[in-house]
């Protein structure tokens, strides 16, 4: 019998690796393969997927189209069957694509923290892909000047290059600022992973992040929106989506 266990995010370690081996754990309806462990970020926080490729040792590759989570595990959709398990695979990342969603992940930290610290706003959501970013907050009053004013302000700590550091912290050392993103913290959880710009924010999250805030590039405001009550939706885009690595 093949004991399932929960898939280990190797990205939650290094956030860098671009290839990783693994053991099939199972397969459902020929196409939803879940792993002993895995690079592939799966759809979650408001961050799009990782794509990328599955290869058996017989050389057969299987495109990864889409990850997520469901019950815990993560769950890699391919494009045809013939994966079992026990199998073992050497996966490989759409690198591109994953880099930039880092960058732009990363970004969302820079203009929520900006947001928080100048308007005291509650973030209370975002939706990322490789287009473009969102971010919801929810503030009675803006206009496009004073959001304007927040962009110059996150593009020149991105200018500033300040390091990102990824570390753990007991649920004792946590400061509340920490969990402004991460709603539903399980009460469970004894130790957060911290995303650290450091001497600027703070963050509980588990994504894949950049290093340093240099690598995000430049932002551009593209629009806000009212949406209902005390809920502002602010959209923008990283303006050079060359890569800078
Ligand atoms: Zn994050």
């Amino acid at each position: 019998m093949w004991v399932i266990v929960m898939t280990k995010a190797l990205y939650m370690d290094d956030c860098y690796l671009k290839e990783f081996d693994a053991i099939v754990a199972s397969v459902k309806d020929d196409k939803y393969v879940v792993l002993d462990q895995t690079l592939f970020y799966p759809n979650s926080g408001g961050v799009e997927h990782d794509t990328g490729t599955l290869i058996k040792e017989d050389g057969t590759e299987f495109k990864v189209v889409f990850a997520g989570k469901f019950s815990g595990e993560i769950s890699h959709e391919v494009d045809q069957p013939g994966l079992k398990p026990g199998d073992k695979v050497h996966g490989v990342l759409d690198w591109d694509r994953r880099y930039l969603l880092m960058r732009y992940h990363t970004a969302a930290h820079v203009l929520s923290g900006v947001f928080s610290q100048e308007t005291q706003a509650q973030i209370t959501g975002n939706q990322l892909t490789t287009q473009k970013g969102r971010i919801d907050f929810a503030l009675d009053n803006f206009d496009r000047e004073q959001l304007s004013g927040y962009f110059e302000k996150a593009n020149s700590l991105i200018e500033k290059d300040l390091p990102i550091k990824i570390y753990a912290m007991s649920r004792e050392e946590a400061d509340p600022m920490v969990f402004k993103l991460a709603k539903a913290m399980p009460s469970s959880m004894k130790e957060f992973r911290i995303v650290d710009i450091e001497g600027f924010d703070r963050q509980a999250d588990g994504g894949a992040h950049v290093k340093s805030l240099k690598e995000v590039g430049p932002l551009e405001f593209l629009k806000a929106e009212n949406k209902g009550k005390n809920n502002r939706r602010v959209y923008f885009r990283i303006r050079s989506e060359s890569q800078i690595q």
